[in-house]
């Protein structure tokens, strides 16, 4: 797989910490020029840009909330511009709204849909509008849309449940031009929202087969073989990366 992406551009959104610069770097060893959306952190995205371009990739980065249709839109617009098309989209960015039922606000619920699935709908829509034949379309969702373990996740549960509908519905709709669209579930992964040390990690970890927090480069290992000419045939799939938390 290790140079089947080659020479192909992919857009990351939420592409500069965590899972999603795990998916950058990755993409970008494979031979991807990556552009990469992010939100406010662009220290952090400028050194990982700088990193990826010591390494002989081409990388862009993005600030945009992505929440924000326009904002997104103009997002894409620049890849376009920059790189002259998308061959791999990858939807990552998500937020994570907890706690009791009766606490959450319309706006928090908004927001929530907002960022984890109005954001992937209409980058799919815009970016499947310009994409070649073969293109692919991977989301990463998270394991509590299928099992939810305790209480406090509502929200953020409900918001990447959709995300199972969204793929199957884009795989029937992009089949016929070879585009694949595949979803992602990642249990408990080290990142800064979910570090391995941090007080939540241990419960976090109870409901799992293999008893530690996955790595991002295990997600991007994923993801990059979703991304791949050898997953040609796999498309309206759901991939739990999760230490059996499902199991
Ligand atoms: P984060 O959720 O912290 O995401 C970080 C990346 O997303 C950064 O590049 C960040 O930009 C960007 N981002 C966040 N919000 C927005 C926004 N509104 N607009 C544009 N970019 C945005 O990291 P994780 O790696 O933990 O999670 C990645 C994905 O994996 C999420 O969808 C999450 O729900 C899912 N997931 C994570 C799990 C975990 O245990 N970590 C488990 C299951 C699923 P910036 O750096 O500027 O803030």
């Amino acid at each position: 797989m290790a140079d089947s992406s080659g020479n192909k551009v992919a857009l990351v959104i939420g592409g500069t910490r965590g899972i999603g610069a795990a998916i950058s770097r990755r993409l970008a060893a494979d031979g991807c020029a990556v552009a990469m959306v992010h939100l406010s952190r662009s220290e952090e995205a400028a050194h990982l840009a700088a990193d990826i371009a010591a390494n002989g990739a081409r990388a862009l980065v993005l600030c945009a909330d992505v929440s924000d249709p326009d904002a997104l839109a103009a997002s894409i617009d620049r890849t376009m511009e920059q790189f002259g098309r998308i061959d791999i989209l990858v939807n990552n960015a998500g937020l994570a709204i907890t706690g009791a039922i009766a606490g959450y606000s319309l706006d928090d619920f908004e927001r929530v849909f907002a960022v984890n699935v109005r954001a992937p709908f209409l980058a799919s829509q815009q970016v499947a509008a310009t994409m070649g034949d073969g293109g692919r379309i991977i989301t990463i969702g998270s394991i509590v849309a299928d099992r939810m373990p305790g209480p406090g996740g509502t929200l953020y549960a409900a918001s990447k449940a959709a995300l199972g509908g969204l793929t199957r519905g884009l795989a029937r709709d992009l089949g016929h031009r070879g585009i694949t669209v595949n979803l992602v579930q990642p249990g408990p992964t080290d990142t800064e929202r979910n570090p391995a040390n941090g007080p939540a990690a241990a419960a976090n970890r109870t409901p799992l087969a293999i008893s530690r927090h996955g790595k991002p480069d295990e997600v991007a290992a994923l993801v990059a073989y979703l991304a791949s000419e050898a997953a040609g045939f796999v498309t309206g799939a759901t991939f739990n990366i999760d230490g059996g938390w499902s199991a």
